[in-house]
């Protein structure tokens, strides 16, 4: 998984946390909104149906229908309050969630072309191995083995060709007498770099 993916995931938790924790918040403030109006509904009733004769009582019950009121209104805010942020942080998961789509899409693209490059390196080192194969099988086998050696302790090089007097694996230039050493030896003589080692092949710009 990418760090852009672990920080969306990451953020996700935070707002989905936040969206149940105003839920949570958003029911308890509709309960207390409830209460307060079936306590006013209750006044109201008794109000109506004449069943306060007092005139101290009557003005309690005015008083307080008209303290729940307001209390009411205050409640109301505060539910209305609530809805806005679960609406905010609602839109805010919904749009990790594209972005997270988004991501995993991406990734899935990344992780198949990366798959494509390696089956198609695969496929070249199957083909490169038989071609080596065939060229290994007319060689000798003991210059087979020395190649593999120099080639084992030069860093994958084991010949090199010898261009313009120069090795082409260490490229230092070969004195003259070595010149004139290679010149006059004969033409199945494995020639090899003073320097580096490796077997140098003899071209027509070897300078000889
Ligand atoms: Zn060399």
């Amino acid at each position: 998984m990418s760090q852009r993916q672990d920080a969306l995931r990451d953020q996700l938790v935070v707002v989905r946390t936040e969206e149940s924790d105003l839920e949570r918040e958003l029911k308890k403030a509709e309960g207390d909104v409830d209460q307060v109006r079936a306590r006013s509904d209750r006044d109201q009733k008794r109000l109506d149906a004449g069943q306060v004769s007092s005139p101290k009582e009557l003005e309690g019950l005015q008083h307080e229908i008209a303290t729940l009121a307001r209390r009411q209104g205050d409640l109301e805010e505060i539910v209305l309050d609530v809805m806005e942020r679960l609406e905010s942080a609602q839109s805010r998961g919904a749009e990790l969630t594209a972005q997270q789509a988004a991501a995993t899409a991406e990734a899935t693209d990344l992780t198949a072309a990366r798959d494509t490059a390696t089956a198609e390196i695969d496929a070249e080192v199957e083909v490169l191995t038989a071609q080596r194969a065939t060229q290994v099988s007319g060689i000798d086998d003991g210059l087979v083995t020395l190649y593999e050696k120099i080639r084992a302790q030069q860093g994958g090089v084991g010949a090199a060709e010898l261009k313009q007097r120069r090795c082409g694996g260490c490229r230092l230039e070969l004195n003259n007498v070595e010149i004139g050493r290679l010149r006059d030896a004969p033409e199945d003589e494995v020639l090899r770099c003073e320097e580096c080692r490796r077997i140098l092949v003899r071209t027509a710009e070897s300078g000889l």
